[in-house]
């Protein structure tokens, strides 16, 4: 069976590659440069593994051609899409290419995946939760919930973009399916923050993708620096590969929105789990108010995600603890 994965450079994407690999699919990734296909091709070090090049996802046509040259393509998982907070231009750099990208993807999939049977959306918790909602303790985000968020809205600031873009590109997604009523189902995954340990070793750098910077630049505190304000839900990276891998497998899984939370942290959360499981942390890092970001999650709506717990047959995610700790024992490693 042929996996595509557009995006397969990204951190969450080179653990589904890494995972489709074990289960002996065949994988097509999306790159973006020659450059980055070799390298990946070389972390993964199988022969089932091939790429092909897709410069710009928001490019017209941009799948066109990786399409009808692998016309043995069944299943195709559209993970790429920026994720940063650093746009200038909101519109140009984090909506456009989120929801172009998408629309390219599934129109190309209409027209050259005549195979195609699935295909599975990375879209996030960013679509679910309207940052009002989010920070009123009565309420509940369940798989129905959506960002209400608008295009006005999201042009604010960079995260208001990267949650429009997400919103944005999932609605255009199931739209897409009412419209064009095609041969494909779908299923979104919609993960909240991702933290967890990087497919390779060596892909640990100084800076990392956006969800693994936010415990990675605690790490770069002084011991009276600041905590930073940042919290949120958070998943492990390996929860989050399996279940994109469940999104297609699973027959239930048609049509549906997968919501992945494991629970909630803020910086001092994660602050109070490196000063208790870390020793060699011990004095290099702040220690703020310990046990203090309860009171802070406290604050925060409720995340009730049962029903796909249900679908996907898990009782709890990987904990913070564990996700916390493994991906700051490899950056550790990594920098001796
Ligand atoms: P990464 O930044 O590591 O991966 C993003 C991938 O998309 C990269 O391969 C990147 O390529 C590619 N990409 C971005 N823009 C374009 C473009 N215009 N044309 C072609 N390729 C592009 O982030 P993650 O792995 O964290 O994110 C993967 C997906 O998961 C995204 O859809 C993101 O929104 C979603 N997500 C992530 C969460 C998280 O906390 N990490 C939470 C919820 C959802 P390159 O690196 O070469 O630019």
């Amino acid at each position: 069976v042929s996996v595509f994965v557009s995006g397969a450079t990204g951190f969450i994407a080179q653990h589904i590659v890494k995972s489709l690999l074990k289960k002996n699919y065949i994988v097509i990734g999306s790159v973006r440069s020659t450059a980055k296909g070799e390298h990946l091709s070389k972390l993964l070090g199988s022969d089932n593994f091939s790429y092909e090049i897709v410069e710009d996802i928001e490019k017209e046509g941009a799948f066109d051609a990786a399409l009808q040259k692998h016309p043995e393509v069944s299943i195709f998982l559209h993970t790429a899409s920026p994720f940063h907070f650093k746009a200038t231009d909101i519109e140009k750099e984090l909506l456009l290419p989120a929801v172009n990208g998408t629309k390219n993807a599934l129109r190309a999939i209409q027209l050259h995946g005549k195979n195609v049977t699935n295909v599975v959306l990375t879209s996030s918790y960013a679509a679910i939760s309207t940052t009002s909602v989010e920070s009123n303790p009565e309420n509940t985000l369940t798989e129905d919930s959506w960002n209400e968020i608008t295009w006005d809205l999201a042009l604010k600031d960079p995260v208001s973009g990267y949650r429009g873009s997400k919103t944005f590109a999932e609605k255009a997604a199931w739209e897409f399916l009412e419209k064009n009523k095609p041969q494909f189902s779908l299923t979104a995954i919609n993960p909240s923050f991702v933290f967890g340990p990087q497919a390779f070793d060596s892909e640990v750098k100084d800076s990392l993708n956006t969800s693994s910077e936010v415990i990675n630049s605690l790490l770069k505190l002084e011991p009276d620096g600041t905590i930073p304000p940042v919290r949120g839900g958070f998943v492990d990276v390996r929860d989050v590969a399996d279940a994109h891998i469940a999104g297609f497998e699973n027959p239930e899984a048609k049509g549906k929105r997968l919501l992945l939370n494991a629970g909630r942290f803020t910086a001092q959360s994660i602050i109070d789990i490196l000063n208790e499981s870390v020793p060699e942390l011990k004095g290099k890092i702040p220690v703020g108010t310990p046990g203090s970001g309860k009171e802070v999650i406290a604050s925060l709506a409720t995340i009730d995600n049962s029903k796909t717990k249900k679908l996907l047959g898990v009782s709890e995610f990987i904990d913070l603890k564990t996700t916390v700790v493994d991906s700051v024992k490899q950056i550790l490693d990594n920098r001796k």
